[in-house]
């Protein structure tokens, strides 16, 4: 799914101010419900690119790279779910599987808890959170969720944040 957050389309926009008011903006967004944005479990602004960034001769990752990491974390997967039943990823995981797989450190959990109480978010997201936490990890061939693993999921939860408030 994607949408403008704003009705002129330029909020946050680097080249276009947007003059749309807090309230327009505001009333704008509230048509995209909170249960709806609970059940999409990444959300990422896409910036307008700079004329350098499209331009950018730097190489990137190749396909075939990204592709052997994600076999690499759905084969971990697999192998957590081997003992559950219909259970093939993380995103197939029930709260008692959360409980079970997605284990914090004190550290990631005061993470995770300032950031739920700063950006009042529900409890389907800290699931959402938590599922995504778990994938980034298991990218990273990491057997324990990291803080960073943490923030970085927070990240893509950027429709539920009160920036716009
Ligand atoms: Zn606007």
């Amino acid at each position: 799914m994607a949408t403008q957050v704003c009705p002129c389309g330029y909020h946050g926009d680097s080249k276009q101010e947007c003059l749309c008011s807090v309230f327009k903006v505001q009333k704008y967004l509230s048509r995209v419900s909170g249960p709806l944005l609970d059940r999409i479990d990444i959300h990422v602004e896409v910036p307008r690119l700079k004329f350098t960034e499209m331009n950018n001769e730097t190489p990137a990752e190749s396909s075939a790279a990204v592709k052997e990491r994600v076999n690499q974390a759905r084969a971990i997967q697999q192998q957590r779910f081997q003992k559950e039943k219909n259970i093939y990823c993380n995103a197939h995981m029930q709260p008692k599987h959360l409980r079970k797989y997605c284990q914090l450190t004190v550290e990631s959990q005061e993470l995770l808890k300032n950031a739920i109480n700063k950006l009042n978010l529900s409890a389907r997201a800290y699931d959402r959170i938590l599922k995504v936490a778990r994938t980034i990890s298991d990218l990273e061939n990491q057997p324990q969720i990291q803080s960073n693993h943490i923030a970085e999921a927070l990240q893509y939860r950027s429709l539920d944040k009160n920036l716009f408030a």
